[in-house]
Formats: structure tokens, sequence, C-alpha cells
């Protein structure tokens, strides 16, 4: 049996962060990683300026092969029912538009750490002093053992369910997908991602340029018609936007873990388990989660460290470091920082004030429609309750953290 300071499981991005402090401070570091790498991973790949920010002081500048066609995104598109469409330039200037599964790949290597790919983790034994990590490679069992073990396994983590089985029923859960479309005609701006406020599409929809192609994504609850949800937004754009595309070449979807930064319902492990990235909760306004799974998977790595240094627990030691990350992913919900403060990398404020009044009362109130009578999700309104019972003025809770 293999035997090391740190087993981190999932080789995305989060991982590549936390491997990259724990190899810099000289401990001995797995990533173990369920697929064949280089591997895919849904995602529109719209990297915010922090996130960019991050690869570049840690990886260094990025290789061609990791950026899509467009390479760079200017920022975002809201539109709205009343047909309003605001964009919002990111702060700083323009953004890469990664390729996941070879900005990914470039990342983890990056981080010098040991990774076994193909090898998928399957449960742990945490034994107080040491972790046993039971995991599988070519359909055999494989073990190791680490002093620590970080889960970055993204949403729907098997690495949480092996320390709190009942964690996935206490959160919201709903599905995203995207289908590829050949363009024949798109007016909407390639340099822009493009997101819609319109209850009647759906509460997560979503449109932007690829590789020459058009990715058309709706998100979508269980039980749902995905199909449908998709034409309906298909035929919206070739109504109100005078989009035309042809049927679609492809299509893929997933799981989503979204809500817990809203309601603060962060996983950080127990014991000698950390949880990072988006498997913690991580995921910003409108499903950016790059950043915060970039910047919360560093924290993991270095709380091991620093836990080392000072001889104190890890947990202790990763929840105070994490508590930064958790207000500025958690602010983003907020109405007041977002109307008086900057919570976001694209200036949400300054492209409201560009509207006439006119156009500013509809979007507000659209807006307000969109959020708090949204209608069709239970969780949805459970969310929205949530978010208005905040505690706006004092901060977050700690106590709903696990
Ligand atoms: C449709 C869509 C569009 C998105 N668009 C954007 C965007 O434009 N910008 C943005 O910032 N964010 C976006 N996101 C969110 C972003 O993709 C995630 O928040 C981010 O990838 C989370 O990173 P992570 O490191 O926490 O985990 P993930 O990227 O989810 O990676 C988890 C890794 O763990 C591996 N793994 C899982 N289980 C096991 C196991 N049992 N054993 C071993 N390995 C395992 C997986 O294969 C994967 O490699 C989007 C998400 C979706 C679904």
């Amino acid at each position: 049996m293999r035997s090391v300071d740190v087993i981190i499981v999932g080789a995305s991005l989060s991982a590549a962060a936390a491997a990259k402090r724990l190899v810099d401070a000289g401990l001995e570091t797995i990533v173990l990683e369920r697929k064949a790498l280089p591997r895919h991973k849904i995602c529109s790949g719209i990297l915010s300026p922090r996130g960019h920010r991050f690869l570049l002081e840690n990886f260094g500048p990025l290789p061609r092969e990791t950026l899509h066609e467009p390479t760079a995104c200017r920022g975002v598109t809201f539109h709205f029912p009343s047909m309003v469409s605001m964009s919002m330039d990111f702060f700083g200037g323009t953004t890469p538009h990664l390729h996941r599964k070879y900005s990914d790949h470039w990342a983890i290597k990056q981080s010098g750490a040991e990774i076994h790919d193909e090898t998928s983790f399957a449960g742990l034994t945490d034994n107080g002093d040491h972790v046993l990590v039971h995991a599988r490679k070519n359909g055999e069992p494989i073990e190791y053992r680490a002093r620590q073990v970080i889960g970055a396994d993204g949403p729907s983590s098997l690495v949480i369910r092996s320390i709190y089985p009942n964690y996935p029923k206490q959160i919201p859960w709903f599905f995203v997908g995207q289908k590829f479309h050949e363009i024949i005609d798109c007016p909407l701006d390639t340099e822009y991602f493009h997101f819609w406020f319109h209850p009647g599409l759906g509460h997560y929809t979503w449109s932007h340029a690829r590789d020459g192609r058009q990715i058309v994504g709706v998100g979508f609850k269980r039980g749902d018609n995905f199909a449908r949800k998709h034409a309906n937004v298909v035929n919206y754009l070739a109504d109100k936007h005078a989009v035309k595309l042809q049927p679609h070449a492809e299509d893929e979807g997933c799981a989503e873990n979204f809500g817990p930064s809203l309601i603060n319902r962060y996983v950080f492990g127990k014991g000698n388990v950390l949880i990072t990235g988006q498997a913690a909760g991580f995921l910003n306004m409108i499903g950016e989660g790059m950043s915060c799974a970039l910047h919360s998977g560093a924290i993991s790595g270095e709380a091991i460290v620093e836990a080392r240094l000072r001889n104190r627990p890890v947990q202790e030691m990763y929840r105070k470091m994490v508590a930064s990350e958790v207000l500025r992913c958690s602010d983003q919900w907020n109405p007041l920082k977002i109307a008086f403060d900057r919570p976001h990398e694209a200036d949400f404020p300054a492209a409201l004030m560009a509207l006439s009044w006119r156009d500013r009362a509809k979007v507000l109130r659209d807006m307000w429609r969109f959020v708090v009578l949204y209608k069709e999700f239970k969780w949805g309104r459970q969310i929205a309750r949530a978010a208005l019972q905040r505690p706006w003025l004092r901060g977050y809770s700690m106590q709903k953290w696990m």
C-alpha cells in the first residue's frame, strides 16, 4: 500500500491549486482522477479575472491549446423579458475562454503532484492519525494511506457522501443541459456570455459561441423534459433575437449543487478529510465556479501545511482560513452588496446606470420577478425565502457549515 502525506480526489482546478500549495511545501501528494486524462469537463469555460490572475500567478501563462475559440470573453450580457439587454464588461479587460479538457490537465501537471488517473475514489476510513483511502483502478481495488485527504471531486462528491451520507438530501439540486448548434445566423455578440433572466425560459438559460458553433443551455429540474425546454429557448432566440441555428449536433448535461453558497450551507469536511471547490458548495452567482474552486482549493492545501507547522487540528485551520472565500462567494448574492458595492467581477451598477430610467425600472422589475416570484421550483422558493431572511448586515453565521 502506498503511503503519502496527502491524497487529493479529483484532477480539476481546485485539486491543482491544492496540490500546488502542498507540493511547494514539500508534502508528498497524489491526485486520484476517475477518468483518463486529459478528461472532458462540461463547462462554458469563461474564467473570471480573479481566476485568470490565480492561474497566471501560480502556473504561468496559458498555452494556446488550453483555450477555445473565441479565445477571450469581454463580459456578460443579461437579457430580460422586457427586451432590455445589458452588457457588463469584466473589470480589467477580457478573460480567457478555457478549454477545460486541456486547461485542467495543464494546471494539474504544473502543480507537480503525482497523478493517478483512471483511479476512482470509492471510500475512506479515518483512523485519527491517518486515513485509509479505498479506490478502484481498472476494476481492481487499490488502497492508499495518507495523513490527510482533500475531496476536490466536484458537485456529486463521493468524498462528502463517505463522511456525511445524508448531505446530498439536504441541499438543492438542479440539472443543466447544453446543445451545440452549427450557426446559420447569430447576431448575439460573440465577445460576451449571454444569460436570460426569463422565468418563461427557465431559471438558468444561457448561450455563447464556441469553436464556430453556438451553445444553447438550460437549467431544469428532475423529471423535466430537457429537449422541450431547450427547443423552447431555441424558438425564443429565433423569435426575439433573430438567431438562426441548425438542429443540434451534440448535447450533454449534468447535476449541479446550486445554492449552498446562497444559503450558506458549505461543507468543509471532518477529521482529516477536507472538502474544497464546488464539492464544498463554492459556486458564484450565475454558475461561475472556477475562480472560487481555485482559491478554496489553494486554501485547503495551505490549511494542511499550516496545521502541520503550528501543530493544530486541520479542520480548525481550514475553517478559519476559508472564511474569507466564503464571504466573497456568498456576498455575490447579497442585494445590498450588489447595489452599493462590487461583489462581482463585472460592473453591474455601471451597466444599470448606463440605461435610461425607464429601462432601469424594467430591469429591476424583471430581476425581482425572476428571483422572488419564481414559481416553478419548490427549492427556488426556499432559496428565495432563505435569501430574504439572511442577516445581510451582520455577516454570515458559521453554524450551517458542516
Ligand atoms: C454547463 C456548465 C457551465 C459552466 N460554466 C462555467 C463558466 O463559464 N465559468 C466558471 O467559472 N464556471 C463554470 N461552471 C462551473 C465550473 O465548471 C465548476 O464550478 C468547476 O469546474 C468546479 O471545479 P472543481 O475543481 O471544484 O470540481 P470539478 O471541475 O467538478 O472536478 C471534479 C473532478 O473530480 C473527478 N472525480 C469525481 N468523482 C471522482 C471519484 N470518485 N474519484 C476520482 N475522481 C473523481 C471528476 O472526474 C473531475 O475531474 C460551469 C458548470 C457547468 C455544469
